[in-house]
């Protein structure tokens, strides 16, 4: 086995840690969260408590100011667990890098403390009915009357969204200008005028909050807006490549998971007087599949590496989201089928993992998408 390389003893005490929050704070509820389609307010606050939000923001920001490591140390806990419920990773690592990076004082000193409390949830809402992949066709607006932006559209699948205190909104403050008519706004979600749509019905990560949100003539001081007017575009562009390979990192996780559940099971379960496992047909498809997700262990972490030095491009996150979410379709799918029946049984985590799996080909930018990105740089 080829060992991992970047992470020090203080990364796997942390992970000590995090796996004793999850069977504390997490594995006792997470079951009836996903009958109800949400996580609790408590759990936020307990993470928050237990430092495990926003850790890599500044500590003047309320953060640890930990490196990169540490989220992935959180990410590839929570995956292995298939703990999909408490979206702590958008929130901490996608909604927070956002004000931190193009926030005013003023905002980052409001809304990045609460946030790493676990007081205030953080959601970003991009998607349309109408416009998930083509983000400039977005039409949700806010156009400016005098000092103030009157906001009116729709979003979808949004995740966080029946939870969410603040939403980073996408929308066109030009509606005729394409890429360059796109601003980004902080709304919080007690204005009048917001609205939150249904807590949506999903085939899987269902104690997750994924929602419709509706904006009908909602006033915001123009002050809210993240940065500047028109630059929304290429902020997202810019911030996408973390989110991929947060998204690259949970799936190495659940393959190594699901191997390693998948392992445990065929040796135990007996079929024509043998081990499933020792069925030369089963040796040969375990064997691959550690070799290829060795192999993405390697490429995965040389990116989180390349991330830490400030250099994991556009072409090589999008390769690395695509490849391995992959990766992990094909490793579980696989995985479910040698446990049989059992597979297909909810109570077992691989039945729950292919369900969480499947949105990992696209969201955060499909892997159609991704392709298209690695294709223009060639
Ligand atoms: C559980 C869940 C959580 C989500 N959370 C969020 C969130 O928090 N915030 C947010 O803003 N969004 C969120 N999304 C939305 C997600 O990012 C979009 O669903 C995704 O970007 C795809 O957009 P779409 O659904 O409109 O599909 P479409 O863009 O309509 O695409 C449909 C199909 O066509 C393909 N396609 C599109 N364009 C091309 C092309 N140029 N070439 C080849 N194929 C193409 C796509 O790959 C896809 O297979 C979430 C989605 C889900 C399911």
């Amino acid at each position: 086995m080829i060992p991992r390389t970047i992470l020090t003893s203080e990364h796997e005490q942390f992970r000590d840690s995090v796996r004793r929050f999850l069977d504390r704070e997490v594995a006792p509820h997470h079951e009836r969260w996903e009958e109800e389609g949400m996580v609790s307010r408590e759990v936020w606050l307990k993470a928050g408590a237990a430092g495990l939000l926003c850790t890599g923001m500044p500590p003047e920001y309320g953060g640890a100011g930990a490196d990169f490591r540490y989220v992935a140390i959180l990410t590839e806990e929570m995956s292995r667990r298939v703990f999909s419920g408490p979206g702590f990773r958008l929130h901490s690592d996608i909604v927070a890098p956002y004000i931190l990076h193009y926030g005013t004082e003023a905002q980052k000193q409001r809304w990045l403390p609460p946030m790493a409390r676990g007081e205030a949830i953080g959601a970003l809402a991009m998607t349309e009915p109408g416009a998930g992949s083509d983000v400039q066709a977005i039409r949700t607006t806010a156009l400016r009357q005098g000092e103030e932006l009157v906001v009116n559209g729709s979003k979808t699948f949004i995740t966080n969204g029946q939870l969410a205190d603040l939403v980073i909104l996408a929308c066109k403050t030009d509606a005729r200008a394409g890429a360059k008519g796109v601003s980004l706004v902080l709304v919080e979600t007690d204005r009048p005028g917001f609205k939150r749509g249904r807590n949506l019905k999903k085939l899987g990560q269902k104690a997750q909050d994924t929602s419709e949100l509706f904006f009908e003539d909602l006033r915001l001081p123009a002050s809210n807006l993240l940065g500047e007017e028109g630059r929304g575009f290429e902020y997202m562009m810019t911030e996408l490549p973390q989110e991929r390979l947060l998204i690259a990192l949970t799936a190495v996780a659940m393959a190594e998971a699901a191997l390693e559940w998948t392992l445990d099971y065929t040796r135990q379960r007996q079929a024509f007087g043998r081990p499933l496992a020792e069925f030369q047909t089963n040796r040969f498809k375990l064997a691959e599949m550690k070799t290829e997700i060795q192999i993405g262990r390697v490429f995965l972490d040389r990116c989180l590496e390349l991330h830490l030095e400030g250099k994991l491009d556009v072409e090589t996150a999008a390769m690395a989201k695509y490849w391995l979410t992959e990766l992990e379709g094909r490793v579980i799918d696989q995985c479910l089928q040698m446990h049989g029946g059992y597979g297909y049984m909810l109570e077992y985590p691989i039945a729950r993992a292919f369900a969480d799996a499947r949105v990992h080909r696209i969201y955060g930018g499909s892997n159609e998408i991704m392709r298209e990105l690695v294709a223009r740089h060639l």
